[in-house]
């Protein structure tokens, strides 16, 4: 249970980005200097003194969710990117989407053998981003510490698909 009243900053949009579909708007929680500063002074709390060293998060809100929460835990930040984004040698993983496939990278070097690293996102829907960015880390030699979501929709039971692939920690706080 979380210290702060998230949800009245979290608006519902009906039928967005396609009819049927209940799109979790969290920029009025972002814009918000209290809301902004709970979410991320919570999640990095959660996973102070672990050791982590990396936190990984995926384009776009995942980079705005992740970084300040990199900084708070005093470890870098590496971008998990669309395909092409990224200037120098990639590992790629794709991963599959309710219609089709998708794909993510990062850089190469991004990620060394023995980093702990933090998977962050704002949003946890299916878990197939968090899982293809989880699986690029060890990859690369890393070690997954844990996943952290500012909201969990928790009917799509993201904690399955993760769970079939990783057994870390999965913490939200909505
Ligand atoms: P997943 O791979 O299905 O878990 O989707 C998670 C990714 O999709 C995250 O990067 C989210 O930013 C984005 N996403 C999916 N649904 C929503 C939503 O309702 N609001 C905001 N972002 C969403």
């Amino acid at each position: 249970m979380s210290k702060f009243d998230y949800a009245s900053l979290i608006v519902d949009i009906p039928d967005y980005p396609e009819p049927g579909v209940v799109f979790k708007d969290i920029t009025p929680m972002m814009a918000d200097p209290q809301g902004f500063s709970a979410v991320i002074d919570e999640l990095a709390e959660h996973f102070l003194g672990r050791g982590i060293n990396k936190v990984v998060g995926a384009e776009a809100r995942g980079f705005l969710v992740g970084a300040p929460v990199a900084y708070r835990l005093g470890a870098g930040f590496v971008p998990a990117r669309k395909p092409g984004k990224l200037p120098r040698e990639v590992l790629s993983q794709s991963y599959a989407l309710e219609y089709g496939t998708d794909e993510i990278q990062i850089h190469k070097d991004a990620i060394n053998p023995g980093d702990k690293v933090l998977i962050v996102d704002d949003l946890v829907a299916t878990g197939g981003t968090s899982v293809a960015c989880a699986q690029l880390v060890e990859r690369a030699g890393g070690t997954i510490e844990g996943f952290a979501f500012a909201l969990e929709l928790a009917f799509l039971d993201p904690r399955t698909v993760i769970g079939d692939h990783f057994d870390q920690e999965i913490f939200s706080l909505v």
